[in-house]
C-alpha cells in the first residue's frame, strides 16, 4: 500500500505524477492519493476579492485563517477544481480514480479548533471564527471498500467535525493519517523542492536520509509550511508507516524516483 500526497505548489506537474501512478497501479500497486491546494486557493481567493490571511500560532506554525467564506472558497478550489482535474489525469492514464473529500462518508473526522491562540505583531490574541481542524480518525473501511472495488481514492483536504461542520485540514498531516489508517508501507510527499534542505534554499544541503530521531531537529530548519511536512512525517512513522519520502514533484518521474530513494527518505 502506497500513499502519495501531491502538493499544490508552483511547478508540480500532474501529468508525470499520474503517468507514474498509472504504471504502478497497472502492476498491482494499491495507491491512495491525497492532495493539497493552498497555492491555488490563494490565487482564486484574491481574484474573488477575498485575499488569503495567514496566522501564526504561539507554537510557531503558520496556517490559513479560515472563516466560513474562506472555507467555502477552499472547498470550491480543492474539492472542486483540483480534485476533478487530478481524477481526470489519472483516468487518462488508465486509473479508475475516485475523487472525494474527507467529508464524504465521514472519511476524515477532525476536531474543529474552536479557538486558536495566535501571535500578531508580537502580541497574542484568540481567533474564534476559524474552521480548521486536526484529524482524529480516518474511515479506513471506506478506503478499503473503494480499493477492493478497483478504484483509486483521490482525497481533498477537508474533514468533518463531530458536530457535522466542514473543516479545512492540512493536507500533509491528512496524508499521514490516511497512510497510518490504511497501513501503508510508504508515504511519498511530492512538492516543488528536491527534498528537505538543512539550509534552505541551498540545494547542496539536501538531506538524503533522515533517521526518525533527526525529525525533531529537522523542525528547526524547516521553514513555513515545510514544518507541517516534517510533523506529518513524524505522525506517519508513529502510526506504523515504515518510510516517508519528501520528493520533487517537478521531474520526469516524480513517484518512481521517490520510490527509488531520491529526495529525503525518513525512516
Ligand atoms: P506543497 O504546496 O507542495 O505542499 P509547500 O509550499 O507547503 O508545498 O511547502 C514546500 C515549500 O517549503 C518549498 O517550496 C520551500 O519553499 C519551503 N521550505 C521551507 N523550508 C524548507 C527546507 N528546509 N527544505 C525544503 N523546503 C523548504
Amino acid at each position: 500500500m502506497l500513499v502519495v500526497k501531491i502538493g499544490g505548489s508552483q511547478g508540480v506537474a500532474l501529468g508525470p505524477i499520474c503517468a507514474d501512478l498509472g504504471a504502478l497501479i497497472q502492476q498491482g500497486q494499491k495507491v491512495v492519493v491525497v492532495h493539497g491546494g493552498s497555492a491555488e486557493t490563494n490565487e482564486i481567493s484574491a481574484r474573488l476579492g477575498h485575499p488569503p490571511r495567514f496566522v501564526t500560532s504561539v507554537s510557531g506554525f503558520t496556517s490559513r485563517y479560515t472563516n466560513r467564506a474562506t472555507l467555502e472558497i477552499f472547498a470550491m478550489v480543492t474539492n472542486g477544481r483540483i480534485n476533478t482535474l487530478l481524477v481526470e489525469q489519472l483516468q487518462k492514464f488508465g486509473v479508475n480514480a475516485f475523487g472525494l473529500s474527507g467529508v464524504d462518508g465521514r472519511l476524515m473526522m477532525a476536531q474543529r479548533k474552536e479557538a486558536i491562540r495566535i501571535v500578531e505583531n508580537g502580541r497574542q490574541r484568540m481567533l474564534r471564527d476559524d474552521y480548521t481542524g486536526k484529524i482524529e480518525q480516518v474511515n479506513a473501511a471506506l478506503l478499503r471498500l473503494l480499493l477492493e472495488a478497483g478504484l483509486t481514492p483521490v482525497i481533498a483536504p477537508l474533514a468533518i467535525s463531530p458536530a457535522g461542520e466542514v473543516v479545512n485540514v492540512d493536507a500533509d498531516r491528512a496524508a499521514a493519517m490516511v497512510a497510518g489508517a490504511v497501513q501503508a508501507e510508504q508515504l511519498v510527499i511530492l512538492t516543488n523542492v528536491p527534498g528537505l534542505m538543512r539550509n534552505y534554499p541551498d540545494e547542496n544541503t539536501l538531506i538524503p536520509h533522515l533517521p526518525r530521531i533527526g525529525l525533531e531537529q529537522a523542525l528547526s530548519f524547516a521553514e513555513g509550511r515545510m514544518k507541517k511536512k516534517v510533523l506529518g512525517a513524524s505522525e506517519a512513522l508513529d502510526l506504523g508507516v515504515s518510510k516517508v519520502i519528501f520528493a520533487d514533484g517537478r521531474v520526469e518521474h516524480p513517484v518512481l524516483d521517490a520510490l527509488a530513494g531520491k529526495g529525503t527518505v525518513i525512516s
